[in-house]
């Protein structure tokens, strides 16, 4: 099999200008802790309409310092959806508190209000809310229900929007936490991105980014707790703002051939949950037959992915504590499968991943 003519579930989108970009950072004064990450935070937070953006080095390193910040700690749970990036979870892992998980909602794939409180318990002390797919999440359902500090994984859903506005913009929740991972909207190669209201929250966020770093007058600084070098460079953080220029027309792209895949495959597969504020990070698509669809889509040059399996079915996870189950996440799980969805997909291309959907299933 020649991987190199696959054609691929995800891939990034680069042109010219952020070969410059990257190459003018490069050739600049600073390599990191420079002019590029300050104008990237800024114009990152414009974007999404927050007060404050911090950037780190990944969008793990973003969720960890998030969960930091909001308290999160040893004797403690932290909820997120069972069906998520396993850093969604691992974040609380690392600060020593219990990972727990919500069931999906079966219409929306997200969590709801009714599987939070399902899974929610007095030790719960931050929900980490993700927007499968860029399908954006009932935040400001979950704000009213709940007191206890809401991060936004949103690694998805960059170019995401609902009546709220942009996600992002923390109108219901603390933080929100974003990723520049390849895959993703928009990349920095490496990177991530946490945006809140709260001052007070994003001096915390770079102190934490910096080894716990409070910087004085002149040469004098003295470390308060324990923080980590999650910064992100400059040459990340130029190519992340040549990126964001992008954004739009990669969202308008994507959302053009979810449309695509929606008349292509009507009555053939099942669809993912209509929104008009969708991201459409992933396309993924739900059929009692996957096996052999994904492997009939790998013969005929066509890489699908699985996304996910349920956090809690992770050996790390299964061994070390009993979860009860979460139906609806291991039913989504049983029949997934995410279809080429980046917007350097072509129609043609497009156009044979259907044909093959079709014929595979036919
Ligand atoms: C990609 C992703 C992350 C982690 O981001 P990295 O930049 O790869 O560290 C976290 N949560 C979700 C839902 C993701 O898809």
């Amino acid at each position: 099999m020649n991987y190199a003519t696959m054609i691929p579930y995800t891939r990034h989108s680069l042109d010219q200008a952020d070969v410059k970009a990257v190459a003018a950072a490069l050739v600049s004064e600073r390599l990191t802790q420079g002019p590029q990450l300050d104008a990237f935070e800024v114009e990152f937070a414009e974007a999404v309409e927050a007060p404050y953006a911090v950037a780190f080095s990944s969008g793990t390193a973003a969720l960890h310092a998030a969960a930091h910040v909001a308290g999160v700690g040893p004797g403690q749970e932290l909820l997120t959806s069972a069906l998520t990036f396993v850093a969604s979870a691992n974040c609380g892992a690392y600060l020593g508190a219990q990972p727990t998980f919500a069931d999906i909602d079966p219409d929306t794939w997200n969590v709801s209000t009714e599987t939070i409180a399902d899974a929610i318990t007095s030790r719960t002390s931050a929900i980490v809310v993700v927007h499968f797919a860029g399908y954006p999440a009932p935040v400001h359902e979950i704000r009213e229900a709940v007191s206890v500090p809401i991060i936004e994984d949103a690694a998805h859903a960059l170019g995401a929007h609902t009546e709220h506005g942009p996600v992002g913009n923390c109108a219901h929740s603390d933080m929100c936490c974003f990723s520049f991972h390849p895959a993703k909207a928009i990349t920095s190669a490496e990177g991530g991105m946490v945006t809140t209201r709260s001052r007070e929250y994003a001096v915390r966020l770079r102190q934490f980014r910096n080894h716990g770093f409070v910087l004085s007058n002149g040469w004098y600084r003295e470390q308060r707790e324990l923080g980590f070098n999650y910064r992100l460079s400059d040459l990340h953080a130029a190519l992340g703002r040549s990126q964001l220029k992008k954004l739009p027309r990669f969202i308008e792209r994507r959302r053009e051939i979810a449309g695509r895949y929606r008349v292509g495959l009507a009555g053939v597969v099942d669809m993912p949950p209509i929104h008009l504020g969708h991201a459409y990070h992933l396309f993924t698509i739900r059929h009692p037959r996957r096996q052999a669809l994904y492997e009939g889509l790998r013969d005929r040059g066509i890489t699908t992915q699985v996304h996910y399996t349920p956090v809690y079915l992770n050996p790390y996870y299964r061994d070390s504590h009993r979860y009860e189950s979460c139906p609806n996440a291991e039913a989504y799980y049983a029949e997934c499968l995410s279809l080429p969805c980046f917007p350097d997909l072509t129609d043609d291309q497009q156009d044979e991943v259907i044909e093959a959907v079709r014929d595979v299933l036919a």
